[in-house]
């Protein structure tokens, strides 16, 4: 294998838990973002061996990555198409999303047009068709030949403590259902993670639920109902010491001067930075797990190096840095750290990161 000072591991062994934990039956996973950074094949792969039928992906090219890797479930890219993208949906066997009048006429003007689900703006207001035509949409659709696989929506308020909006939501998304009658699609689908798991008149309904970041074990940190699942986090961010050297009182480590020793102080260099998705906000404020302890990022991160407070700790060049999972502060710690959500986190990890699955974490609990 190509040495490297940095690693994402992630333990499939714990998404197959948390796929178990929140129930498969209804479950459509959201791979999108390369599985929020968990590496969107492999994990995949589990879901689909642990009988998830539905995947989910944001763009055209990554279910073009799932399909290439011999991957065969229903997968619904959840971005609106533009018209030129259908026949790519159609050679790779995609669903649509249908959301609005404009993508219906772009569908329908198609010889083999491809499954949809037609998605209605309850709240969101990022895209979708107004709860006052939709229901016309759908009809038009059905009577031009298109299969209606389901009628959607998604929630803006879903991590709030408060449900107020998204049970408003919910009611606003019923009243298209009842419009349609025996039109209505088979399928419906409204719930992300967060409200699959906290509000039990949506989650108990007969519906798929768009499950993301809970299979991976992330945690909102607002919602003690999803905080206090059985969730495992997936992922460990690993980073190898490079360096190693005592800076004496009085010198300032990194760009710009940002931290200055007070006293001769042990500085570990490791080898991550802000182009492997190392949020430049934990600048002299997060933590990485090393020596036994917990090691303070002191002066600015750089582009691929970070330096460590490791004063008192025992360390040496080639060790292990947690910088954040098992062993380290939590994804959600350091995200918070941050200023910013987990989600962005794992997801922000670049390219240059490589995946790693040990063995006896695939052959996983
Ligand atoms: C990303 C996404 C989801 C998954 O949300 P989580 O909060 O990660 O569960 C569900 N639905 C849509 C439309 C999304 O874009």
């Amino acid at each position: 294998m190509t040495p490297v000072a940095l690693r994402a591991e992630v333990d499939l062994g714990a998404i197959r838990h948390n796929v178990r934990t929140l129930g498969v039956t209804g479950a459509m996973a959201v791979v999108k973002a390369d599985a929020y950074g968990h590496g969107a094949v492999p994990v995949a792969r589990a879901l689909v061996g642990e009988g998830v039928e539905w995947l989910a992906v944001a763009t055209v090219p990554e279910a073009e990555r799932l399909r290439q890797a011999g991957i065969r479930e229903r997968i619904l890219v959840l971005a609106a198409p533009l018209p030129e993208f259908l026949p790519a949906y159609e050679r790779l066997g995609l669903d649509a999303v249908v959301s609005s009048p404009e993508v219906a006429e772009a569908v329908m003007a198609r010889a083999a047009p491809v499954p949809v689900h037609v998605k209605v703006d309850t709240g969101m207001h990022r895209m979708g068709l107004a709860p006052e035509t939709a229901a016309a949409t759908v009809r038009r659709l059905q009577a031009g030949g298109v299969e209606v696989v389901a009628l959607w929506t998604h929630f803006s308020m879903a991590d709030a403590p408060d449900p107020t909006f998204t049970f408003l939501q919910v009611r606003q998304f019923d009243g298209v259902v009842r419009q349609l009658g025996s039109d209505a699609p088979p399928l419906v689908h409204l719930a992300n993670g967060p409200a699959h798991v906290r509000l039990p008149p949506v989650a108990t309904r007969p519906a798929l639920h768009r499950l993301g970041g809970v299979l991976y074990g992330l945690r909102t940190g607002v919602l003690p109902e999803v905080d206090a699942t059985d969730l495992r986090p997936a992922m460990r961010l690993v980073a190898r010491v490079v360096h190693l050297h005592t800076v004496p009182a009085g010198a300032s480590v990194s760009y710009g001067q940002t931290w200055t020793a007070e006293r001769p102080t042990r500085v570990a260099t490791l080898g991550v930075g802000y182009a492997d998705g190392l949020p430049r906000a934990l600048s002299n404020r997060g933590h990485v797990g090393l020596g036994g302890g917990l090691a303070p990022i002191v002066g600015r991160i750089c582009m691929d190096m970070t330096m460590v407070d490791v004063d008192g700790l025992d360390v040496a060049v080639g060790d292990e840095a947690v910088v954040f999972g098992l062993g380290g502060p939590t994804a959600e710690a350091a995200a918070e750290a941050a200023g910013t959500i987990v989600y962005e986190l794992t997801a922000g990890l670049t390219a240059r990161v490589p995946r790693a699955y040990p063995a006896d974490a695939a052959a996983g609990a």
